[in-house]
Protein backbone atom coordinates (compact mmCIF):
# COMPACT_ATOMS: atom_id res chain seq x y z
CA UNK A 1 0.00 0.00 0.00
CA UNK A 2 1.83 3.55 -0.76
CA UNK A 3 1.49 6.46 1.64
CA UNK A 4 -1.39 7.97 -0.52
CA UNK A 5 -3.17 4.81 0.21
CA UNK A 6 -2.61 4.85 3.48
CA UNK A 7 -3.44 8.40 4.06
CA UNK A 8 -6.41 7.87 2.13
CA UNK A 9 -7.58 4.76 3.87
CA UNK A 10 -7.19 6.47 7.43
CA UNK A 11 -9.08 9.37 6.28
CA UNK A 12 -11.73 7.43 5.46
CA UNK A 13 -11.77 5.42 8.26
CA UNK A 14 -11.96 8.31 10.49
CA UNK A 15 -14.60 10.32 8.55
CA UNK A 16 -17.79 10.58 10.89
CA UNK A 17 -20.86 12.08 9.09
CA UNK A 18 -23.99 13.30 10.89
CA UNK A 19 -26.96 14.75 10.11
CA UNK A 20 -28.17 17.15 12.00
CA UNK A 21 -31.81 18.37 11.89
CA UNK A 22 -34.19 20.92 13.64
CA UNK A 23 -37.33 23.21 13.46
CA UNK A 24 -39.10 21.95 10.22
CA UNK A 25 -39.98 18.39 8.71
CA UNK A 26 -38.02 18.07 5.36
CA UNK A 27 -40.84 15.54 3.44
CA UNK A 28 -37.50 13.95 1.57
CA UNK A 29 -36.43 12.90 5.23
CA UNK A 30 -40.28 11.31 6.50
CA UNK A 31 -39.95 9.40 3.22
CA UNK A 32 -38.22 6.20 1.62
CA UNK A 33 -35.84 8.96 0.12
CA UNK A 34 -34.16 9.07 3.45
CA UNK A 35 -32.35 6.12 2.71
CA UNK A 36 -31.05 6.77 -0.23
CA UNK A 37 -29.84 10.63 0.87
CA UNK A 38 -28.57 9.33 4.30
CA UNK A 39 -28.27 5.73 4.78
CA UNK A 40 -24.66 6.14 5.19
CA UNK A 41 -24.67 8.72 7.74
CA UNK A 42 -22.98 7.60 11.60
CA UNK A 43 -25.53 9.71 13.48
CA UNK A 44 -28.45 11.78 13.64
CA UNK A 45 -28.81 14.91 16.20
CA UNK A 46 -32.31 16.94 16.41
CA UNK A 47 -31.98 20.06 17.43
CA UNK A 48 -35.45 20.55 19.09
CA UNK A 49 -38.97 21.76 17.93
CA UNK A 50 -39.31 18.80 15.61
CA UNK A 51 -42.25 16.35 15.95
CA UNK A 52 -41.56 12.94 18.06
CA UNK A 53 -42.77 10.83 14.90
CA UNK A 54 -40.89 12.67 12.44
CA UNK A 55 -37.28 11.59 14.93
CA UNK A 56 -38.74 8.22 15.37
CA UNK A 57 -39.27 7.58 11.76
CA UNK A 58 -35.79 8.34 10.97
CA UNK A 59 -34.61 6.45 13.93
CA UNK A 60 -36.58 3.47 12.53
CA UNK A 61 -35.18 3.92 9.11
CA UNK A 62 -31.22 4.54 9.77
CA UNK A 63 -29.44 1.68 12.12
CA UNK A 64 -27.72 4.31 13.99
CA UNK A 65 -28.11 6.46 17.25
CA UNK A 66 -30.72 9.73 17.21
CA UNK A 67 -29.94 11.97 19.79
CA UNK A 68 -31.87 14.96 20.59
CA UNK A 69 -32.61 17.56 22.49
CA UNK A 70 -35.98 19.30 23.22
CA UNK A 71 -36.91 22.73 21.63
CA UNK A 72 -39.55 25.61 23.61
CA UNK A 73 -42.49 24.06 21.48
CA UNK A 74 -41.86 20.57 22.62
CA UNK A 75 -44.37 19.43 24.85
CA UNK A 76 -45.98 15.81 25.91
CA UNK A 77 -48.27 15.39 23.35
CA UNK A 78 -51.67 12.64 23.34
CA UNK A 79 -50.98 9.30 22.06
CA UNK A 80 -54.09 7.28 20.05
CA UNK A 81 -54.37 4.80 22.96
CA UNK A 82 -54.90 7.87 25.00
CA UNK A 83 -51.40 7.40 26.54
CA UNK A 84 -48.86 10.68 26.69
CA UNK A 85 -45.84 11.23 25.19
CA UNK A 86 -42.87 13.36 26.33
CA UNK A 87 -39.89 11.84 24.38
CA UNK A 88 -39.62 10.80 20.91
CA UNK A 89 -39.15 6.55 21.51
CA UNK A 90 -36.09 4.74 19.73
CA UNK A 91 -34.08 7.88 20.76
CA UNK A 92 -31.50 9.05 22.88
CA UNK A 93 -31.93 12.24 25.08
CA UNK A 94 -28.59 14.55 24.88
CA UNK A 95 -30.88 17.21 27.14
CA UNK A 96 -28.56 18.20 29.96
CA UNK A 97 -26.39 15.37 29.63
CA UNK A 98 -22.70 14.92 28.62
CA UNK A 99 -22.25 11.92 26.20
CA UNK A 100 -19.74 10.01 23.90
CA UNK A 101 -20.61 7.99 20.99
CA UNK A 102 -17.60 5.35 20.32
CA UNK A 103 -16.20 5.34 16.76
CA UNK A 104 -15.62 2.68 14.69
CA UNK A 105 -11.97 3.06 14.11
CA UNK A 106 -11.42 2.83 17.75
CA UNK A 107 -10.26 6.14 17.74
CA UNK A 108 -11.00 8.42 20.98
CA UNK A 109 -15.07 8.94 20.64
CA UNK A 110 -16.82 11.86 19.78
CA UNK A 111 -17.65 14.24 23.11
CA UNK A 112 -21.05 15.61 22.96
CA UNK A 113 -23.37 17.87 25.08
CA UNK A 114 -26.65 19.14 25.27
CA UNK A 115 -28.49 21.67 26.29
CA UNK A 116 -32.42 22.30 25.18
CA UNK A 117 -34.84 24.85 25.57
CA UNK A 118 -35.35 29.08 24.45
CA UNK A 119 -35.27 31.96 26.99
CA UNK A 120 -38.49 32.04 29.01
CA UNK A 121 -40.85 34.15 27.42
CA UNK A 122 -44.42 32.39 28.70
CA UNK A 123 -43.86 29.51 30.40
CA UNK A 124 -46.50 27.23 28.65
CA UNK A 125 -44.33 25.10 27.39
CA UNK A 126 -41.69 22.78 29.52
CA UNK A 127 -38.46 23.80 27.49
CA UNK A 128 -37.86 27.83 28.39
CA UNK A 129 -34.94 28.73 31.01
CA UNK A 130 -33.75 31.87 31.91
CA UNK A 131 -30.09 32.84 31.44
CA UNK A 132 -30.08 32.40 34.88
CA UNK A 133 -31.20 28.55 34.69
CA UNK A 134 -29.34 27.67 31.94
CA UNK A 135 -26.24 28.43 33.49
CA UNK A 136 -27.20 26.20 36.38
CA UNK A 137 -28.03 23.59 33.61
CA UNK A 138 -24.77 24.11 32.04
CA UNK A 139 -23.40 23.91 35.40
CA UNK A 140 -23.95 20.47 35.90
CA UNK A 141 -22.11 19.64 32.67
CA UNK A 142 -18.81 20.58 34.24
CA UNK A 143 -17.72 17.54 36.09
CA UNK A 144 -18.53 15.61 33.01
CA UNK A 145 -16.58 18.23 30.69
CA UNK A 146 -13.61 18.01 32.80
CA UNK A 147 -13.68 14.45 33.22
CA UNK A 148 -13.33 14.29 29.81
CA UNK A 149 -10.37 16.46 29.65
CA UNK A 150 -8.54 14.74 31.93
CA UNK A 151 -9.38 11.71 30.14
CA UNK A 152 -9.20 12.42 26.43
CA UNK A 153 -6.80 15.66 26.52
CA UNK A 154 -10.15 18.04 25.69
CA UNK A 155 -13.92 18.28 27.22
CA UNK A 156 -15.85 19.05 24.48
CA UNK A 157 -16.48 18.17 20.41
CA UNK A 158 -20.04 19.03 19.86
CA UNK A 159 -22.69 21.29 21.70
CA UNK A 160 -25.99 20.64 20.88
CA UNK A 161 -28.64 23.29 21.71
CA UNK A 162 -31.92 24.54 20.18
CA UNK A 163 -31.39 28.11 21.00
CA UNK A 164 -28.20 29.92 19.28
CA UNK A 165 -25.60 31.97 21.47
CA UNK A 166 -26.54 35.19 22.41
CA UNK A 167 -25.28 37.89 19.81
CA UNK A 168 -24.81 34.48 17.14
CA UNK A 169 -28.11 33.74 14.76
CA UNK A 170 -30.13 35.09 17.60
CA UNK A 171 -32.70 37.56 17.12
CA UNK A 172 -34.40 40.95 19.46
CA UNK A 173 -37.64 39.54 20.91
CA UNK A 174 -37.32 37.56 24.03
CA UNK A 175 -38.26 34.19 22.69
CA UNK A 176 -35.24 34.46 19.88
CA UNK A 177 -32.50 36.12 22.28
CA UNK A 178 -29.51 33.76 23.37
CA UNK A 179 -27.78 32.58 26.07
CA UNK A 180 -25.01 34.06 27.20
CA UNK A 181 -23.82 30.72 28.75
CA UNK A 182 -22.85 29.32 25.59
CA UNK A 183 -20.08 31.95 25.14
CA UNK A 184 -18.68 30.96 27.94
CA UNK A 185 -19.34 26.97 27.44
CA UNK A 186 -17.47 27.70 23.90
CA UNK A 187 -14.62 29.70 25.37
CA UNK A 188 -14.15 27.25 28.19
CA UNK A 189 -14.49 24.04 26.37
CA UNK A 190 -13.57 24.69 22.88
CA UNK A 191 -16.06 22.53 21.20
CA UNK A 192 -15.48 22.22 17.06
CA UNK A 193 -19.19 22.59 17.16
CA UNK A 194 -22.31 24.59 18.76
CA UNK A 195 -25.22 22.98 17.07
CA UNK A 196 -28.62 25.08 17.10
CA UNK A 197 -31.63 25.72 15.77
CA UNK A 198 -34.57 27.42 16.88
CA UNK A 199 -33.84 30.50 14.16
CA UNK A 200 -35.86 29.85 10.90
CA UNK A 201 -34.07 30.90 7.99
CA UNK A 202 -36.04 32.08 5.25
CA UNK A 203 -33.77 34.14 2.97
CA UNK A 204 -30.57 32.52 1.00
CA UNK A 205 -28.44 35.25 2.18
CA UNK A 206 -29.07 34.41 6.01
CA UNK A 207 -25.58 33.55 7.37
CA UNK A 208 -25.59 30.07 9.34
CA UNK A 209 -22.38 29.49 9.80
CA UNK A 210 -20.21 31.82 12.31
CA UNK A 211 -16.88 31.22 13.56
CA UNK A 212 -16.47 31.78 17.34
CA UNK A 213 -13.29 31.55 19.23
CA UNK A 214 -12.39 28.22 18.48
CA UNK A 215 -16.09 26.69 17.45
CA UNK A 216 -17.92 26.62 14.35
CA UNK A 217 -21.51 27.79 14.91
CA UNK A 218 -24.15 26.38 12.83
CA UNK A 219 -27.80 26.88 12.63
CA UNK A 220 -28.89 23.26 11.29
CA UNK A 221 -32.42 24.61 10.10
CA UNK A 222 -33.85 22.29 9.06
CA UNK A 223 -31.51 19.72 7.62
CA UNK A 224 -27.60 19.86 7.56
CA UNK A 225 -24.84 17.82 6.81
CA UNK A 226 -21.62 17.71 9.31
CA UNK A 227 -18.61 15.79 8.01
CA UNK A 228 -17.06 15.22 11.28
CA UNK A 229 -12.88 14.21 10.72
CA UNK A 230 -12.32 13.86 14.41
CA UNK A 231 -8.85 15.26 15.96
CA UNK A 232 -8.27 18.93 15.62
ZN1 LIG B 1 -37.64 27.03 18.96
Amino acid sequence: MHIGDLQEHERMNTLMKILALSDRIVEANHSPQLVERYGDVDLVIGCGDLPYYYLEYIATMLPVPVLYVHGNHDKPTQTANRGTLDAPGGCISLDGRCMSIERQDNDSPLLLAGLGGSMSYNRKTPHQYTEIEMRARALKLLPSLMANRARYGRALDILVTHSPPFGIHDGEDLPHIGFKVFLSLMRTFKPRYLLHGHTHIYRLNTVSTTNYEHTKVTNVYPSTLIEWNGGR
